[in-house]
């Protein structure tokens, strides 16, 4: 099973270590190959594919929360909105 985590902004999560169920390869999300979707991003084992970690997309409410509290990622997405064209 897959954990997933719904809070993109949660600091330390690229440095936790997993346990892979299937192979029983250890590592953190840094040396897992990751596919992104639609509402989430997944990392997979390097050895067997076996999905590890899903970290769901940050909402809009989520990036503007982060950024409040100094989130130096999230204060990047925030300008890049900001500069982005808007859609009418
Ligand atoms: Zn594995």
């Amino acid at each position: 099973m897959a954990l997933t985590l719904d809070n993109y902004f949660l600091p330390g999560w690229r440095d936790r270590r997993h346990t892979c169920d299937a192979c029983e390869w250890q590592g953190t999300a840094r040396q897992m190959p990751m596919e992104l979707h639609e509402d989430e991003a997944q990392f997979d084992c390097p050895q067997c594919e076996n999905p590890l970690l899903l970290v769901v997309h940050p909402s809009l409410a989520q990036v503007q929360a982060a950024a409040a509290e100094g989130h130096p990622e999230a204060i990047e997405q925030m300008a890049i909105l900001a500069s982005a064209p808007r859609p009418h």
